[in-house]
């Protein structure tokens, strides 16, 4: 799962990202309210851990634009402010969980995991398609008896187009979703992961193929 997180103490900013890359999460940082409410309104976010006090927009104010422009996306407060007004203004502008500084770590884990099982699309233990299934807890992919172990960028993105069947998903979509803003990928690492799919599909000798539309993106394909 990817997590936005958007705190202006850097220090912090980089402990919780440590802190949440090591319980397997993947997260992406901002240091301020408009960068936080930029990236938090791309969709890509399957939860967001929003500071209070930031520069430029508030953590309210970043939240409130997020609700009215229709984002349901789970949303964790942090501030170094306990009083109730707070908490209460929190709560209204649509946060899911409030969570007063200092924290534990453990306690943060602990909110996030619950807001994160209050988003409606849960996961199913094992997805399917034509005659594969992939179970994502063991990033395995079969058909029948056989088996292959995905790689966790294969298994992220045979995850979005098992739950996508049937619709392109943008090659740009695809990038965002699986390597955020690291600047440091292009298209050219969806076009090898998807190469990689291929590969393992045909270890399988599955009828299921991954379909390429030119400008418009990627979907699977079963072909019996
Ligand atoms: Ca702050």
């Amino acid at each position: 799962m990817r997590i936005l997180i958007v705190e202006d103490e850097k220090r912090l900013a980089l402990t919780l990202k440590d802190l949440l890359g090591q319980s397997g999460y993947q997260a992406d940082l901002a240091f301020n309210g408009n960068d936080g409410l930029e990236l938090a309104k791309s969709g890509i976010y399957d939860g967001v851990i929003l500071d209070v006090m930031l520069p430029q927009m508030n953590g309210f104010q970043v939240l409130r634009s997020l609700r009215a422009g229709g984002s349901m996306v789970p949303v964790l407060m942090l501030t170094a402010r306990g009083e109730l007004a707070d908490r209460v203004q929190g709560l209204d502008s649509g946060a899911d969980y409030y969570l007063t500084k200092p924290f534990e770590n453990q306690e943060l884990l602990a909110c996030l995991r619950t807001i994160l099982r209050r988003q409606p699309a849960i996961v199913p233990e094992l997805l399917t398609f034509g005659d594969l299934t992939l179970n994502p807890a063991s990033s395995q992919l079969s058909r029948g008896e056989k088996n292959v172990t995905l790689s966790s960028k294969e298994l992220e993105m045979l995850t979005i187009l098992f739950k996508n069947a049937g619709c392109f998903i943008p090659k740009e979509t695809l990038l965002l979703k699986i390597w955020g803003y690291d600047s440091s990928v292009n298209a050219n690492s969806v076009e090898a992961y998807v190469s990689f799919i291929r590969k393992k599909l045909a270890l399988l000798q599955s009828s299921v193929t991954v379909r390429v539309a030119r400008n418009i993106g990627y979907t699977l394909e079963d072909g019996r």
